[in-house]
């Protein structure tokens, strides 16, 4: 068995007090990942904490344990003071807000399925093999002994189902559907878990069909890629909460391999998702533009006017594109 794995599960089993840590901007799989592995340690006894530097997309409050997550402001100023922290599903410190400042006081853990990770833990426990965080949380609480409820299994099922496209993406392998089996075979319902995606509001629709408005393509239609402003979230009375999945709606279209989607929110601050379909490299644009994620998953932040990110952004994408669309055509995909 991995041996950061098991140092993790003997720091967590001798640790009293834990820290759990997500992202910023949190997506199913984090937020599946933290939850489970809070409900795990508190059944075994210990005192936890899981916190989260941003606020949660109104759907995950779906599922009420939720509620349970707190703000970085709550954590610190209750006095907690852990043994240990833990991340999840974090690629590098700045994905974790200001629970940086607990960092280099105690031990810090990190458990990770990105490729982007940079290792930022004094225990990395990082594997590109699972298609989610919330599968290593699984193997993580079945080693430290946690017993699955019909609650738990759900919430831990989750952060599988949302990180595959509900099962339908190139990650979702063997170990996906084995995991997803057994969590299923514990008690959870795949039924609760798509109510996170069937529970649109009609404002979401519309906010879709503004986004639909902006579309443009590049490179003979490989490159689809649209936009919305802080202006277009009010307009619709959403926010930038409001429009997870519509980069899968770009990616969605005949003959796109690349799909980029610019959701500008608070000061200027442009956020920028990248999908792929079968061999653009995503994560090497995202790190090149200072963010990271998967293959065919990544994205980043970037500060400043939203056209000129778009168009700066638009300009590198397609530079890029070029380039590994020359390697692919080379070894002959
Ligand atoms: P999304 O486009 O859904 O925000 O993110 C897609 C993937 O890229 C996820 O795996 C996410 O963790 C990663 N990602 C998104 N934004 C950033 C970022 O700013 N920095 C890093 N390191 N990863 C990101
Ligand atoms: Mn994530
Ligand atoms: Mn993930």
């Amino acid at each position: 068995m991995n041996r950061d794995f098991l140092t993790i599960v003997a720091e967590l089993n001798s640790a009293n007090k834990v820290l759990v840590v997500g992202h910023i901007m949190p997506d199913g799989d984090d937020i599946s990942s933290v939850l489970s592995v809070t409900l795990g340690l508190k059944k075994l006894g210990k005192e936890v904490f899981a916190g989260i530097d941003w606020r949660i997309p109104w759907y995950f409050y779906e599922f009420e344990e939720t509620n349970i997550i707190k703000t970085f402001d709550d954590i610190k100023s209750s006095g907690f003071v852990p043994d240990v922290v833990l991340v999840v599903d974090a690629s590098s410190p700045d994905r974790i807000g200001r629970f940086q400042e607990f960092l280099g006081s105690v031990p810090l853990m990190v458990i990770d399925h990105h490729g982007t990770n940079t290792l930022f833990g004094n225990i990395n426990w990082v594997d590109t093999k699972f298609g989610s965080t919330a599968q290593m949380v699984y193997r993580l609480n079945t080693e430290l002994g946690v017993e699955y409820d019909e609650r738990l299994a759900t919430i831990n099922l989750m952060g599988i189902a949302t990180d595959t496209g509900f099962f339908r993406y190139s990650n979702a392998d063997e170990i996906v559907f084995s995991d997803a089996t057994k969590l299923v075979f514990l008690g959870g319902k795949v039924y609760l878990v798509s109510r996170l995606f069937e529970n649109k509001r009609i404002e979401q629709f519309k906010l879709l069909s503004t986004m639909i408005e902006h579309l443009k393509m590049e490179a003979n239609g490989k490159i689809v890629y649209s936009y919305l402003s802080k202006e277009d979230y009010e307009t619709n009375n959403c926010t930038e909460d409001d429009s997870g999945g519509f980069v899968g709606e770009l990616r969605s279209i005949q003959g796109t391999e690349l799909a980029i989607f610019f959701s500008e929110y608070e000061n200027s601050e442009v956020h920028i998702s990248f999908r792929s379909k079968d061999w653009f490299d995503c994560s090497k644009l995202a790190v090149l533009l200072g963010g990271g994620g998967h293959p065919r998953a990544a994205g980043c932040t970037l500060k400043g006017d939203l056209f000129v990110i778009v168009e700066q952004v638009i300009r590198e994408a397609k530079t890029m594109f070029a380039a590994q669309n020359k390697e692919i055509e080379k070894i002959g995909r």
